[in-house]
Formats: structure tokens, C-alpha cells, sequence
């Protein structure tokens, strides 16, 4: 105890005298010597708090209107639907095990599959409104308009909220991938996010009227110059100058959606790769940026629909998360979605004038290199079981796999036994209690409740 004291009075030497005679003082009282130990140490939290810069870290996904040409499923057939909808319940179930906040950025030809294939409009428990509802997760719309011609989309942004509020989503927010500038080269571009400061009417339901509330990931054709970047601002116009400056008249926000293609969970991705860069971006931006109160780090990891039906492409993301919860731990990372960030932004930033705005080429290093502070923690948590949910009513849930399961109850009596590889068993046969279960991958404890 003496050592922490002497470690407070030496962070704040110029009130040494006052405080060693209040330290004499205190000694006869061991409780008030205990509170003063616990004040030394909030100081301490509370010094190395005011420091940090965390990142804001979110998981998003686009899904497209060409998904089909990926994995064969076309979400207006009811077999192709309900097995992508599997699919899509996998990779939220593994988010929300490690409450992992999630936006879901949609096109109409999924929305379309949903209102159709799951009576989504009627419905309260849709795969759509259920996202939606989930804590830390929300729906937004993402777009490519193409009124006429071949593979035409007569869907604008408009038109998408206004499905997705039919699916039973509240009014959508953002502008999930927009064109952030005048594009001539190699096609001209007929809209960019400009269009969009003043509502605008729906293309196919001209009767509704939307205007996002911050844009998302800004793009460009093919993709051959987009504006990957974190922070907050206020775009002054859709050009390669003024779009990343900031002034506080315009209307519309532009949320950073940081470095793109490294932090993408592809289905060929490296999951321990991806793991690392996102444990050493964070471990960058501390050592860069720690005390700089303008600092906002917004990063996303990206996914696509396209993807989802890769085998073992849930498994692939909970590695990821699993890996990375040291980080969540020791709070250099903290999960926040893209609206909940943007309400951390506006009570970090109340005045209007603030903004940041940091291209991803000019910020930090991104390394694929195992971190090296974490070895043990990262080894820790690669061989830790996550068991969800629980306590659990219809099935229970394990992260990852679990092979040889064996479920007993408080008298160590085997009441279940599972040998092949398993994600989620079904309990329902199970009467409500407590329960036991032992895997090759560790022991817990599980309670079942109706
Ligand atoms: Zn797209």
C-alpha cells in the first residue's frame, strides 16, 4: 500500500507536503487508509481515461443486387431465401455472442426476398425487423439505382427505407456507400450525395421522402478512388478538395468508415491476419494519438452477403471476435455502432465547428504481425468456449464447435451426449436447471430456463 501511495505523491509532487502530513494522518485507520488506496487508484484510471483514444469498432455488411452471380441463391426463390437467411442468422448469433454491434446496410433484391418470402410486411419476426431489434445492431439502406436497361434497380435510397420501414424498421439513417465526387472517368456519374441534402422522393414510391442523416463509405466507380477515412464532418462539396473539408453550414455528415480492404473478413480471409491488424491499428492509434482530445478513431469490419455462404465463414468472424476481446478488455478497442458512435461524437464534440477528418493513407499502420504484448492473452482466448445463450430456454449455442459433448445434471447424472462436431444443441427436452457440460475444449456451467 505504501508503494501506491508514494506513486500518487509522486505524480503530483507540488502537493508533497500538505499530503504526507494528511498520509501521517491516516495511517491509525485502516479503512480510511483502504479508501485512500482505492482514491489513488480511480486517479490513476481516470488519468490513463482521459488519455486514450479508443477505436470505435463496428462490423458492417453490404449485400448486392448481383449477389447471385457469388453463390448461386436468388432471394426470390423461398428454398434459396430461407438458406441465405440461415446463413445471415449464423453470422448475427455469432456477433451477438460476443455483443458485437452490427449494421446492416441492404439492397432491394434481399429486402424484396424478405417481404415476399417470410410475409415480412405482416410479419413481427421477420429476419428484417428481428436485425433490427437486436441490441448494438442496426438496417440501413445500401444502393446502386439503376432505373432502366439491363439489370435495372428502380430502387433509389428512398425507395429502399421505405421498404425496409414496410419490413418494420424504424426510419433508416444513413446513407449506407454514396459517391463522394464529380466522377467523370471511366463512367460520368448522375448522382452523388449532394442530391441528397434536401429529401428526396422515392423513384418507385414517389409519395415517400428521405434524407440521410450521415453518410457512410464514400465511393466511386469501380472502386478505383475511394474516400476511406475516419472521423467526423461536415463535407463542403463533391469534390476532390472539398469533400474533406470540413464546414459546419452544410447538411449532411459524413461518419468515417476508416481503412478499407485490410479490414474486409473476405472468404478467403486470414482470420488470425485480420485478428492482428485490427489489435495493432488500435495499439498504433494509442501510440500516435493518446491525449489528442480531436482523435476519433470510427473503424469498420466489412462484410458481404456474398460471402456468408462460404463454409465456415460464421466460424471465420468468431475467431476474429474471439481474438480480439483483449483488446475489448483493456478498452482500446470499444464496440459501437455507427449511430451510437455518432452520439459519442456529439457529447465529445458539442460544437458544431469541431470535426475530424484523417484519410486512411495519411493516419496509422496497419501490420498483420501478432501483437506481441498479447501473446498470452491472445492464447487465452483462443482456447476460451463461448456459450450462448445462457441461461437458454430452446438450444444452446458453442464458439467455437464443440466435438464430444456431454450435458449432466446437478447429480452428475448424463443427460445428454453429443460425439459429432456441434454448434447449437436443441434443450427443449431438458426440465429448467442447472446443468453441466464438458467438451475436449473446456468445462462450464449452463441453466436452463422457461
Ligand atoms: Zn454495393
Amino acid at each position: 500500500m505504501g508503494l501506491q501511495v508514494n506513486a500518487w505523491l509522486n505524480k503530483f509532487p507540488h502537493n508533497k507536503p500538505r499530503a504526507v502530513a494528511a498520509v501521517k494522518a491516516l495511517k491509525s485507520c485502516f479503512m480510511i487508509r483502504l479508501l485512500a488506496f482505492m482514491f489513488c487508484i480511480l486517479c490513476c484510471c481516470l488519468t490513463s481515461l482521459a488519455q486514450s483514444v479508443p477505436v470505435y469498432l463496428y462490423f458492417a455488411s453490404h449485400n448486392e443486387t448481383n449477389d447471385q452471380s457469388f453463390h448461386g441463391l436468388n432471394y426470390n426463390t423461398p428454398t434459396d431465401y430461407a438458406l441465405m437467411r440461415a446463413h445471415v442468422r449464423r453470422v448475427c448469433d455469432t456477433l451477438l455472442a460476443h455483443g458485437a454491434p452490427y449494421d446492416m446496410m441492404l439492397e432491394s433484391n434481399f429486402i424484396l426476398g424478405c417481404l415476399k418470402n417470410e410475409n415480412a410486411a405482416v410479419s413481427g419476426n421477420d429476419l428484417i425487423e428481428w436485425v433490427s431489434q437486436q441490441p448494438g445492431f442496426s438496417v440501413q439502406p445500401h444502393n446502386h439505382f439503376k432505373p432502366f436497361g439491363v439489370g435495372a434497380n428502380p430502387y433509389n435510397y428512398a425507395d429502399l427505407v421505405y421498404l425496409l420501414d414496410s419490413c418494420g424498421v424504424d426510419t433508416a439513417q444513413v446513407m449506407g456507400g454514396f459517391i463522394w465526387r464529380d466522377f467523370t472517368n471511366p463512367v460520368a456519374v448522375s448522382e452523388d450525395w449532394t442530391d441528397w441534402q434536401t429529401p428526396r422522393p422515392g423513384f418507385t414510391f414517389p409519395q415517400v421522402r428521405w434524407r440521410p442523416t450521415l453518410l457512410w463509405g464514400g465511393g466511386s466507380p469501380n472502386h478505383i478512388d475511394d474516400f476511406s477515412a475516419f472521423g467526423v464532418w461536415k463535407p463542403t462539396a463533391a469534390t476532390q478538395a472539398g469533400f474533406g473539408q470540413h464546414d459546419s453550414d452544410q447538411m449532411l455528415i459524413n461518419f468515417g468508415n476508416g481503412c478499407g480492404d485490410d479490414f474486409v473478413l473476405w472468404d478467403t480471409t486470414n482470420a488470425y491476419q485480420l485478428a492482428y491488424r485490427i489489435m495493432n491499428f488500435a495499439d498504433s492509434v494509442q501510440a500516435y494519438f493518446s491525449g489528442d482530445p480531436d482523435a476519433f478513431f470510427n473503424q469498420k469490419v466489412m462484410m458481404n452477403f456474398r460471402h456468408f455462404p462460404a463454409a465456415g465463414y460464421a466460424e471465420k468472424l468468431g475467431l476474429v471476435l474471439r481474438l480480439i476481446q483483449p483488446y475489448i478488455d483493456n478498452g482500446k478497442i470499444r464496440f459501437s455502432g455507427i449511430m451510437e458512435t455518432w452520439e459519442s461524437w456529439k457529447t465529445l464534440h458539442p460544437d458544431p465547428e469541431q470535426s475530424f477528418v484523417l484519410r486512411c493513407e495519411d493516419g496509422v499502420t496497419v501490420s498483420s504481425v501478432k501483437p506481441l504484448l498479447t501473446t498470452t492473452a491472445v492464447k487465452e482466448v483462443e482456447t476460451r468456449t463461448i456459450v450462448w445463450p445462457n441461461p437458454a430456454s430452446e438450444s444452446i449455442c458453442f464458439q467455437p464447435t464443440v466435438k464430444r459433448l456431454s450435458l449432466l445434471d446437478v447429480w452428475g447424472k448424463l443427460v445428454m451426449e453429443v460425439s459429432e462436431e456441434t454448434t447449437c444443441v436443441d434443450i427443449t427436452g431438458l426440465t429448467p436447471g442447472v446443468y453441466f457440460y464438458r467438451s475436449e475444449l473446456g468445462n462450464g456451467k449452463i441453466v436452463v430456463q422457461r
